[in-house]
């Protein structure tokens, strides 16, 4: 089965008097998460994971932290637009996981919460998603919440991918085979094994963001 694996960090400063959200779930707690969007640090970590994981970019690249139609917004938004790559590119969630990194609020008693609500809003079962969080001991951070986030995605389509695969994999034709020996014998003649032609790399580099 052809899978992807893609990972996610975030962090955000807490400021006083500012809601707070985290995981899509508000908190009644004196400071909040700064932020041009809702500041939601754990949305933002796991739509980064989703968009890395079918390498489609970044938040960034979708929602610029300029933009004024993004002030404020409410992070679902962004994880929406995630799920939408991932099921454009034909895969969808095998499952999620993710780690808060805060000293307060207290996580552990909400930990339930907002594990039914990430899976809410990912479409999946609340068994297909972690929800764990650590105190920063020793980090000197408590002003800062940290977000990370991992996701497995599944084709939608065994044949599919399969295909995708091959068609991604360097062909191994008549002129790739000549070429090969054309640098072996470069290699030979200058004595160097750096030298030779820059070998076109088997993925686009372009994707990657
Ligand atoms: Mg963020």
């Amino acid at each position: 089965m052809n899978m992807r694996i893609g990972l996610g960090w975030d962090s955000h400063a807490f400021k006083p008097g500012v809601p707070l959200r985290i995981g899509g779930v508000a908190f009644d707690h004196p400071a909040g998460l700064a932020g041009h969007s809702d500041g939601d640090v754990l949305l933002h970590a796991i739509t980064d994971a989703l968009l890395g994981a079918v390498a489609a970019g970044d938040i960034g690249t979708f929602f610029p932290p300029g933009d004024p139609r993004w002030k404020d917004a409410d992070s679902a938004l962004f994880l929406r637009t995630a799920l939408e790559e991932v099921q454009n590119a034909g895969f969808r969630i095998a499952n999620v996981d993710t780690t808060l990194v805060l000293a307060a609020p207290k996580i552990g008693p909400v930990a339930e919460k907002l594990r039914e609500r990430v899976a809410e809003l990912l479409g999946i079962s609340p068994r297909a998603v972690g929800i764990k969080a650590k105190t920063p001991e020793g980090l000197d951070q408590d002003d800062v919440a940290v977000a990370h986030a991992v996701v497995l995605l599944e084709s939608l389509d065994g044949q599919e991918s399969a295909a995708q695969l091959t068609a991604a994999a360097e062909p191994q034709t008549e002129e790739s085979t000549a070429q090969t020996r054309m640098d072996d014998v470069v290699r030979k003649l200058v004595g160097d094994s750096n030298a030779g032609p820059v070998r076109k790399p088997a993925f686009n580099t372009d994707d990657i963001t």
